[in-house]
């Protein structure tokens, strides 16, 4: 698979995932949704739509997006998300979007150290993760992957 195909599966991937969540209604309707990183904002644009009533929080090193797709202020959490993301845990997230991956072994290597924890902690029982990178966690159960998404490209949890 040429780059261009797997950039291409990625994107249609998370598009899947997040419209599939919508349609069979798997969060509840005013749950707090995390955006782990938010590059340009268009996932975050995607789930802003999908979900209009949801409180969504933002995370990133730093504002990167385009203005049409930049959260309000108060929604965006700025710095290393292995830093800031330990705030949420226990605090019952409805469902968390992960797409912080790179393609560069190691240091995809050095974020699973954290990310499947951390992801873990934040949601509630029953939560939502959707990742780019494996969340290889007890706590976490692989779901069926929609129609569309190819298996090892993008991944689906639901919290035990
Ligand atoms: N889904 C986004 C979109 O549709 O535009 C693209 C996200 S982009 C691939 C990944 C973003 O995560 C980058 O903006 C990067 O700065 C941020 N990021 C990755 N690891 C991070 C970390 N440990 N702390 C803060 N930001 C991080």
């Amino acid at each position: 698979m040429s780059r261009l195909d797997s950039f291409i599966s990625r994107m249609q991937s998370q598009r899947e995932i997040i419209n599939h969540v919508k349609d069979n209604a798997m969060i509840a309707p005013d749950g707090v949704i995390l955006e782990i990183g938010l590059g340009n904002g268009r996932t975050y644009d995607h789930i802003r739509e999908s979900f209009p009533n949801n409180r969504i929080i933002v995370f990133d090193r730093a504002v990167g997006s385009h203005p049409a797709s930049t959260p309000p202020e108060k929604d965006l959490v700025l710095g290393d998300i292995k830093d800031t993301i330990q705030q949420f845990a226990g605090t019952n997230v409805a469902l968390a979007h992960a797409d912080i991956g790179t393609a560069y072994a190691e240091k995809d290597a050095r974020t699973l150290t954290w990310l499947p924890q951390s992801v873990a902690a934040a949601l509630a029982p029953g939560g939502i993760a959707v990742s780019g990178l494996p969340l290889d966690n007890p706590e976490l159960e692989p779901l069926p992957l929609p129609v569309g998404v190819e298996p090892g490209r993008y991944y689906f949890y639901r919290k035990r």
